[in-house]
């Protein structure tokens, strides 16, 4: 009955009105500390996706609104940046990167578009010079087509430079290392050294002589011992470097997908990343999962998970994650697939972990409430990856576990649903599937025509619900998103080839492209409810970017630049193409 009168009624409406007037009184008292204003502000939030301003405080969203919802939350005080029109968006995230490893290339001898082999020389031979001190020469970026017809490297190139000290550099990719005479001396590599499991020390066919090149991790870690790990100062130097350039393209979070060895390897260095946290100079925030590698992977490794987790959950350093790898790549007959390649009858790849072990390990972590990060990239590793975990959720009774898949190069048709259904996690690279001659006529030739039409499913896999987040791999490839998700949109080059693109039913919509590097991410990581929006009450981590990207054609948003990266509510980097406008204030 609905009568005024009714006693508790009218309690009731005196409790609400009491309520609704403290509500009004906190958020009157509570001033912005810092407003954004003037931008052409997507949100990623779907109820509201378009805003004119931002109020944060203490390094959270305050308000996002018309400029006129947002006058309210000024001060005297109050910090004001002008976005001056541009698109505003929220901070990026890279959900699949090696920091550390991409961090310490950057103060080494840099190849990435050293185009011959008089070049990689001059580089090498120039760092040299620049750097007495240095006992190794090392660096990373050559790629394979410089050494044609061949396609790898030899010692001798690097003998003729550098005859007498050590120099060791790694290929774009990761998967091949190039050592000069030196190197493998101190190595001790020589004509006698066999094989290591999953690894080759590339021969000379008639003198059976190591050339130099070594090819997979397995075959790095033979040199490894021999180098003398960076020194801590050297790292800090590498994490300040590479947090400069993350800011600098928009990067606000990375999610570490592990490094190689552990003078590389994000995890195992959280202590430095905590010493710049309280030094004030962390400006992005870290995910970090640890490496699980055959045969050692096991109890003490877990309880260093564990370990890691307890010291480590909050907004910036936050650890408890595991990365498994289940095959390698499609190029190099390495990914683990359901049929044999379509080059070579005889090759189907094979998986690294024994599936029996790997499941186990899945379930016991999932158990434990870990996030488990798989690369897989053959069709059958996904398919092991989706099984393991599928039947972990089952056997421990979790949910929303949100497990990820690294990578997804290829994929059975019956599979692409169960990401959807089961909650696994699509993590991505665009970049990847750049369709350049690599991609189109080796990685298509091996991969055949059959498996080449789910070749990086993006569209499949989120039209049937599956989550994609997206990232780099960097240093295989730059850590720069805007290439990325061009790339996500068209499935061309830069140049605009192919013409009607690679696989065009494919192509993702700008707005997915940008949720993969937002929301998406922020949904993979376990962070959906404080990040990857610009929504009241998450961090207050936004960029302001040189152009709209709504308004301009697809194969023109590589050239996108960040003005402004804002992490926690602070200004962590600035373009010097930004232009401060002339009357920005604390004027109201
Ligand atoms: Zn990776």
């Amino acid at each position: 009955m609905r009568s005024p009168r009714n006693p508790a009624r009218r309690a009731l409406i005196l409790v609400a009105g009491v309520f609704a007037f403290f509500l009004n009184a906190i958020a009157q008292t509570q001033t912005a500390d810092t407003v954004v204003l003037n931008g052409r502000i997507y949100t990623v939030n779907s109820l509201k996706p378009w805003a004119e301003a931002v109020a944060i405080r203490d390094g959270k969203i305050l308000a996002v609104g018309t400029a006129k919802e947002i006058a309210s939350y000024r001060s005297a005080s109050t910090k004001v940046i002008d976005a001056q029109r541009h698109l505003v968006l929220p901070g990026f995230t890279d959900s699949h990167i090696h920091f550390l490893d991409g961090s310490l290339g950057l103060l080494r001898v840099r190849l990435e578009d050293a185009n011959s082999i008089a070049e990689i020389q001059a580089r090498v031979k120039d760092f040299a010079a620049k750097h007495p001190d240095a006992k190794w020469i090392l660096g990373r970026g050559w790629s394979y087509p410089v050494f044609a017809p061949a396609g790898l490297p030899d010692k001798k190139i690097l003998d003729e430079v550098l005859p007498d000290r050590p120099v060791y550099l790694e290929a774009f990719d990761g998967h091949t290392y190039w050592a000069n005479s030196k190197a493998l001396e101190l190595a001790g590599i020589t004509k006698e050294t066999p094989d290591p499991l999953n690894g080759t020390i590339v021969r000379d066919p008639t003198t059976k002589e190591a050339t130099g090149a070594l090819q997979e991790d397995a075959a790095d870690a033979l040199m490894e011992p021999a180098i003398p790990p960076p020194s801590r100062e050297e790292k800090l130097r590498a994490f300040r470097a590479g947090m400069h350039e993350a800011n600098r393209v928009g990067l606000v979070r990375v999610h570490s997908a592990s490094g190689e060895t552990p003078a590389n390897d994000d995890f195992g260095n959280a202590d430095l990343l905590d010493e710049l946290r309280k030094s004030g100079e962390l400006t992005v925030r870290f995910y970090l999962a640890r490496r699980a590698v055959p045969p050692e992977f096991g109890a003490e490794q877990i309880e260093e998970v564990e370990a890691a987790r307890r010291k480590y959950h909050d907004d910036w350093i936050s650890a408890g994650a595991v990365k498994f790898f289940l095959d390698g790549v499609v190029e190099g007959h390495t990914a683990a697939m359901l049929s044999p390649y379509s080059d070579d009858p005889k090759l189907s790849g094979s998986l690294f972990w024994d599936p029996a072990k790997y499941k186990q390990l899945v379930a016991e972590l999932d158990k434990r409430g870990m996030q488990i990060f798989t690369h897989a990239i053959g069709d059958k590793a996904v398919r092991l990856a989706l099984d393991a975990y599928a039947e972990a959720a089952d056997r421990n009774h979790t949910h929303d576990s949100r497990h990820r898949i690294e990578h997804i190069e290829t994929i059975a048709a019956d599979d692409i649903p169960r990401f959807g259904k089961l909650g696994v996690i699509a993590s991505m690279q665009p970049l990847h599937a750049y369709p350049d001659d690599n991609t189109l006529k080796i990685w298509a030739r091996n991969a055949g025509p059959e498996r080449e039409q789910r070749g990086f499913a993006w569209r499949s896999i989120e039209k049937s619900g599956g989550v994609l987040a997206f990232g780099s791999d960097w240093p295989v490839v730059t850590l720069n998103p805007w290439s990325g998700i061009q790339n996500a949109v068209t499935r061309q080059t830069t140049e605009g080839t192919p013409s009607g693109s690679w696989l065009p039913k494919e192509r993702i919509s700008l707005e997915s492209a940008i949720k993969g590097y937002t929301l998406g991410a922020a949904i993979g990581g376990h962070r959906e409810k404080t990040e990857g929006s610009l929504e009241v009450g998450k961090v207050a981590d936004l960029i302001v970017v040189s152009q709209d990207l709504f308004k301009i054609k697809p194969s023109q948003i590589a050239k996108t630049e960040v003005l402004l990266t804002m992490v926690g509510g602070k200004v962590g980097c600035k373009s010097s193409a930004w232009k401060e406008p002339a009357a920005a204030g604390g004027e109201q």
